[in-house]
């Protein structure tokens, strides 16, 4: 049976009933960070530097949170995940032409932030657990002479980060994370963000905290931070920040760091203060939801799941599976099947992007790469979100869907 002999069947005789929940749907904000938003608009004083005499903003105070959070001694509040990446390569001293080394499996803003700073990705081949291939990585280096890596932890997947940094470390390559998915996470008991020069976040609509646009940007390194501050578009007011290197630091560099006006906001920092005390919460909830999933999805046949080691403390807020030998058009059914039920697949061996772009082949504006075991891996390659507004039961009515398109299409 295929999935339009589903559609034309009574779905309970084959024991599927469509979910009928929304795959977009966040939680609201909470109450007290929307009380904080209205309270702040009826003041006017949005902007980050509008503030009332010696009084710290909403925006300083969440970076002073968030550094306490992450653990890393700075931390700058920004416009978007995508402009912490590229501020992060030019704070680093990225120049244009330069090769930047990174993953070939990742979102659009991360080879659109090297090209931003007029530099060059170098695409590094994945695995099938869809972490960065460290021999190819190892392999690129060399023949690239590239000395920055920017490290996409895509859809939360954590590679060997001891392995990583001793490699990065014996080749003098920088390291800067792109934690757009494992804000929360840890490798080893150490914070996905803290293993290299930077990490950077995001707090887009459907990343771990959400104001609509925003993230962060992470550091220990004084001088580099200060650089990254005045380029957000600090003007002289970089001591308005809460989390930012001494005032002696930005001697060096206020007056040679472009101005690039990539500010949080009051309102948004609002919202993000009140969502940050619930993010631990919510890295379980995500969690619990994932287990349920790849537990109802484990003993499917054809159907593989990423490995995920024990060192890893993922956050799960989206679930990717295999299955290899389905093939473009048994894929595409799969897709529509899932879809008539309800369920809302995303699949990366797509030709033609479609919402959102993960095929380096859609990265045009970067010089063309082979990366044929990159392209077999998102071939077969399957992802679903996971929100928050999803119960337990939702998961187990997912799952069965999942498993009955995917019988019918392998039988
Ligand atoms: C969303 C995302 C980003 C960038 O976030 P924006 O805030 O949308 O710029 C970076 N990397 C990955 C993997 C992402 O999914």
């Amino acid at each position: 049976m295929n999935w339009r002999d589903l559609m034309r069947d009574d779905h309970s005789a084959v024991g599927v009933k469509p979910f009928s929940g929304s795959f977009t749907q966040q939680e609201p904000i909470p109450d007290a960070g929307i009380a904080a938003a209205v309270a702040l608009m009826k003041s006017g004083r949005l902007h980050r530097y509008n503030v009332k005499g010696n009084d710290i903003g909403a925006t300083a105070k969440l970076e002073a949170a968030y550094a306490k959070y992450q653990g890393s001694l700075y931390c700058l509040a920004i416009a978007s995940g995508g402009a912490a990446m590229s501020i992060s390569l030019r704070a680093a001293g990225v120049k244009p032409g330069d090769p930047v080394l990174t993953n070939a499996f990742t979102l659009a803003p991360v080879p659109g932030a090297i090209a931003a700073v007029g530099a060059r990705p170098v695409l590094v081949e994945v695995t099938e657990d869809l972490v960065l291939d460290l021999e190819d990585l190892t392999a690129k280096i060399i023949t690239s002479g590239a000395k920055v890596l920017m490290l996409s932890h895509m859809r939360g997947h954590i590679c060997d980060m001891d392995v990583l940094t001793e490699l990065l470390t014996a080749h003098r390559v920088t390291l800067i994370e792109d934690c757009a998915h494992t804000m929360g996470a840890k490798w080893n008991g150490t914070r996905s963000g803290n293993f290299g020069l930077a990490g950077c976040f995001s707090t887009q609509t459907y990343k771990h905290m959400n104001s609509g646009e925003g993230g962060f940007l992470t550091s220990d390194d004084p001088e580099f931070m200060a650089r990254a501050i005045i380029m957000s578009g600090s003007y002289m007011l970089y001591e308005r920040h809460g989390a930012a290197p001494d005032a002696a630091v930005f001697e060096k560099v206020r007056l040679v760091s472009p101005n690039i006006s990539s500010r949080m906001d009051n309102l948004r920092a609002e919202l993000l203060l009140s969502q940050l005390l619930k993010l631990d919460d919510n890295c379980e909830r995500w969690n619990a939801r994932y287990r349920r999933l790849a537990e109802g999805l484990r003993d499917v046949p054809n159907l593989v799941l990423p490995h995920r080691p024990q060192a890893e403390a993922y956050v799960a807020s989206s679930i990717q599976f295999r299955v290899p030998g389905l093939g473009p058009k048994g894929a595409e059914r799969v897709l529509a099947g899932c879809a008539a039920l309800g369920v809302e697949l995303k699949w990366f061996g797509e030709k033609t992007p479609r919402g959102f772009t993960s095929s380096h082949h859609s990265w045009q504006y970067a010089e063309a790469q082979k990366l044929p075991q990159t392209d077999a891996i998102m071939a077969d390659l399957f992802d679903m979100r996971i929100p928050l507004t999803f119960s337990l039961t939702d998961c187990d009515q997912i799952t069965g869907i999942i498993r009955a398109v995917l019988k019918g299409e392998l039988s």
